[in-house]
């Protein structure tokens, strides 16, 4: 998603799994520190992905705003986080979280291929590449993540939920939380994203694609 936004809006974002995988593929000393945790879908340490996500984010970087996709994970990432900008004088503008029920998740990662030479993101059914099994962008290979096997996707899940209470308790205290529906196609939940961002001003001026956006989410507190 938020590489969708990034696409329609100019505004920057920095994934932290595609970061991790990155490294994974580069086989860098990151790379290999990370991946037996990304290959079993569990997280990795708190402290480590602090450590990585404040080394990418310096102030050239969030002068003109920056979307952080997967990243605060935990309380103690968003606390890591809270200092590392405290200590900028900055702060987060909002933190949205997009709700899906359980079954949808599962079949958009299942079905999800990654091209093994690029990253490029495919679905099997939602966003297939003109010829099966090839990327459209580079040729390269078509490839199911290893995290993205069922059984590892239903782990990641359970964690994600677990962690994820004391995240969006911490957010809704500091009245920053916005819940959105991020059911159907990519597109309408991307459509719902740019109408809370509209809505909300965290642009600055309402840009062209975000001025014909449906309706915005809420704030949650
Ligand atoms: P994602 O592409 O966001 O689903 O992330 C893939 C994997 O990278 C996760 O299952 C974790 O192993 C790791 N990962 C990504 N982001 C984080 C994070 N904020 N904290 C801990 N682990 C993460």
């Amino acid at each position: 998603m938020a590489h969708l936004l990034e696409e329609r809006l100019k505004v920057r974002h920095i994934s932290t799994g595609d970061l991790f995988r990155r490294e994974i593929h580069r086989r860098s000393a990151l790379g290999r520190a990370v991946q037996r945790y990304v290959s079993s879908g569990r997280l990795v340490p708190d402290d480590l992905v602090v450590r990585v996500m404040t080394g990418q984010l310096n102030t050239r970087l969030l002068g003109r705003g920056l979307v952080l996709d997967g990243f605060p994970r935990t309380i103690g990432q968003a606390e890591g986080l809270d200092r590392f900008l405290n200590r900028l004088r900055r702060s987060l503008q909002a933190a949205v979280y997009l709700e899906c029920p359980q079954r949808v998740l599962v079949s958009r990662l299942a079905g999800r291929r990654v091209c093994s030479r690029c990253g490029a993101n495919y679905h099997i059914r939602n966003i297939p590449p003109r010829r099966a099994g090839v990327c459209d962008r580079c040729g390269g290979t078509l490839v199911i993540r290893k995290d993205d096997r069922v059984q590892t996707i239903r782990k990641r899940l359970r964690i994600d939920r677990a962690e994820a209470t004391p995240l969006l308790a911490h957010y809704r205290k500091q009245r920053k939380l916005f819940r959105l529906n991020g059911n159907g196609s990519s597109e309408q939940a991307l459509q719902r994203l740019l109408g809370l961002i509209r809505q909300r001003r965290w642009l600055g001026k309402p840009d062209r694609a975000v001025r014909s956006a449906g309706k915005g989410g809420h704030r949650d507190d």
